[in-house]
């Protein structure tokens, strides 16, 4: 499994220069950061701050800077924080998606292979369960009557 990550899309962007360049010093970090996103130091240093607190960053001192690195994987990384995208919308609708994202992705003769390969040993499976709370997807939408009607129950009861 991976470990559920809280990383914010600023951080992320710190998180990205350590994994491309490893031992990173704070000066690199604010470079880079400065020429994409026009970033003051100081909004760096925070960032930089929060993502040590967090556990995700490691930091010593070299002769004259702060040296960061992470224990972090990319790829794993990644996979939380697709794992928890996903968990915003209903099982079901997962191989939407996924096929939405095969239109819009370019990609190169081996890339369209390889993706046809995984598909050939997908094994179906007979239904996939909608694990969805009920009121927030279409395939619970029959149950809401029966939320509604539990629910005016209780405060009957309540008013008895
Ligand atoms: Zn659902």
């Amino acid at each position: 499994m991976t470990e559920n990550l809280n990383i914010s899309a600023a951080e992320w962007e710190v998180m990205r220069v350590v994994w491309a360049n490893g031992e990173t010093t704070s000066q690199t970090i604010n470079f880079i950061l400065k020429g994409k996103r026009g970033w003051s130091s100081s909004t760096v240093k925070t960032l930089i701050g929060r993502l040590v607190s967090k556990g995700y960053l490691q930091t010593r001192k070299n002769a004259r800077h702060y040296v960061y690195s992470t224990h972090l994987e990319e790829p794993e990384s990644l996979k939380s924080e697709i794992a928890s995208l996903l968990e915003r919308i209903c099982s079901r609708k997962i191989p939407n998606l996924i096929a939405y994202l095969i239109e819009k992705t370019p990609m190169i003769a081996e890339d369209v292979v390889m993706l046809q390969a995984v598909l050939q040993a997908k094994q179906a499976v007979a239904e996939v369960p909608c694990d969805c709370f009920p009121g927030q997807c279409t395939c619970h939408l029959h149950s809401i009557d029966s939320i509604l009607s539990n629910y005016s129950h209780e405060e009957k009861e309540h008013a008895n």
